[in-house]
């Protein structure tokens, strides 16, 4: 249908291109986006006014149009990485990145981000330096190890390791070690990708020392540990442990390795959590090379660590798939910043987020919860909110069958299903990750980070107004 002449008349009155792109409030977002994006989401809202002219005879003006500018804008703007709130009460969720890194982290993340830094330079002497010297003598510190290195993740320091000790040679592991991480990680695989073969010996419940002993031949290139960090066999069991295993490597002259998953690196039963195997404990043991996450127990950046033997280290370092797993500025800064915070245990558990937050006392939580639930009961008073005991997990193949006593808020929505309020968390700003218990929402106030209660309870009432 051809335009009337009214209509043509009001299309000749919408601002053009060169009208919006003069405007104070357009010029102000090319300060912040590319001019293509700015001119594209220009063009998209005046066709709408366009459209809207002829279809409906209903016109726009100059400050309409920019409001649409705007939000098509946001929208092509928005980043696919956003923030998350973790209300699961999952402290290490692979899924949201793991451990939140600590205030000192973040700082030196930001400061060698921002600019140069000394990354493989040697200030002192202006002449090249190596990227690991930044931690390496730290992490030796730390666990007693003679030398360190560090790697993208766990993965990486396992397949290093086996691929320089025994490309092409046997590695004895225990059927009842044969792990399989979540995200498609199986040790088998791995032994297979780095070279080396797999010597299974003894049962899925039983390994003894004499299974080892009856494995080692001419072919072999080392023993092995894997902690079974996310999987417990119980019942009627038996494992080697790490002293009799270096026993047995010093006898026969084979290098002991101790994968030990996540690596904490002081006694966590001093802050409830025992259980995990120390580093220091393991190097004390004489296991030639130890490996951990740095983004598991450790609560740091993505990485993998491997300590222990001088001799083994360099011969790692030497190996030329170490330059295939380097780890880059952002990730050796806030590794060397979590592992500072490690020098007094009192003051990693005070600092390191994911610490703190499994270290919570039942009081503390209790009264968090009590809080949050007070402050959404004066924000939507005819809302169902409760406050409720439940259990929180470490994660991160952490402390498998481990249950953390906790406390959450609860919340059954009116007149919306579980589901639906679950992904509209999801899926809004702040994204709000719940889940949900007998027909009613869970948010634990263990991992709700202090900083995000109120961006939480403002979201949830946003949430309910929009309804
Ligand atoms: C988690 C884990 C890995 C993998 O570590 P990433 O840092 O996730 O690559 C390997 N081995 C064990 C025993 C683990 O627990």
């Amino acid at each position: 249908m051809e335009p009337t002449q009214q209509q043509r008349e009001q299309l000749r009155q919408l601002p053009s291109m060169t009208n919006l792109l003069d405007d104070a409030i357009v010029k102000s977002w090319l300060d912040e986006h590319p001019r293509s994006l700015v001119v594209g989401a220009l063009d998209r809202a005046i066709g709408t006014a366009r459209r809207s002219v002829i279809d409906s005879g209903k016109s726009a003006d100059l400050a309409a149009i920019i409001d649409d500018a705007r939000t098509i804008l946001q929208l092509r703007a928005a980043t696919s990485m956003r923030k998350v709130i973790n209300a699961t009460g999952v402290v290490l969720h692979t899924g949201l990145g793991r451990a939140p890194l600590s205030d000192a982290a973040i700082r030196a993340v930001t400061e060698c981000a921002s600019g140069y830094c000394n990354l493989e330079f040697d200030l002192d002497s202006g002449a090249r330096g190596r990227r690991v010297d930044h931690v390496a003598d730290l992490l030796a510190e730390l666990t007693g190890a003679e030398a360190a290195t560090v790697v993208n993740n766990n993965a990486a320091a396992t397949l290093m390791i086996l691929n320089t000790a025994a490309a092409g040679r046997g590695v004895i592991v225990s059927r009842g070690e044969l792990v399989e991480i979540g995200g498609s990680y199986r040790l088998p695989d791995m032994m297979r990708a780095s070279g080396a073969q797999l010597c299974e010996v003894g049962t899925t419940n039983r390994t003894r020392i004499a299974d080892y002993e009856k494995a080692i031949d001419e072919n072999t290139a080392a023993l092995m540990r894997v902690h079974t960090s996310n999987y417990r066999v119980v019942g009627f069991t038996q494992a080697v442990g790490i002293e009799e295993l270096v026993e047995l490597g010093r006898k026969h002259n084979l290098p002991v390795i101790d994968d030990l998953g996540s690596g904490a690196l002081f006694d966590l039963s001093s802050i409830g959590m025992g259980e995990e195997p120390s580093v220091r404990a393991s190097i004390d043991a004489g296991a030639d090379l130890v490996c951990f996450s740095g983004d598991k127990i450790l609560g740091g950046p993505q990485a993998g660590i491997i300590v222990g033997r001088k001799e083994w280290i360099d011969r790692i370092e030497c190996n030329p798939l170490m330059r295939t797993y380097r780890v880059g500025k952002m990730t050796l800064a806030a590794l060397e910043a979590t592992l500072q915070s490690y020098r007094d245990a009192s003051h990693a558990t005070a600092t390191i987020p994911s610490l703190a937050m499994m270290s919570a006392s039942l009081d503390s939580l209790k009264t968090k919860a009590e809080t949050l639930h007070q402050l959404l009961v004066e924000k939507l008073p005819s809302e169902d909110f409760q406050v409720a005991k439940a259990t929180s997990a470490v994660g991160g193949g952490s402390y498998p069958g481990r249950e953390l006593e906790t406390y959450c808020v609860t919340w059954q929505p009116k007149n919306i299903t579980i589901d639906e309020t679950l992904k509209q968390l999801r899926t809004g700003t702040p994204a709000i990750v719940a889940r949900a218990q007998r027909e009613r929402i869970l948010f634990d106030v263990r991992t709700i980070i202090d900083a995000d209660q109120i961006p939480l309870i403002d979201r949830i009432a946003e949430l309910r107004t929009d309804l």
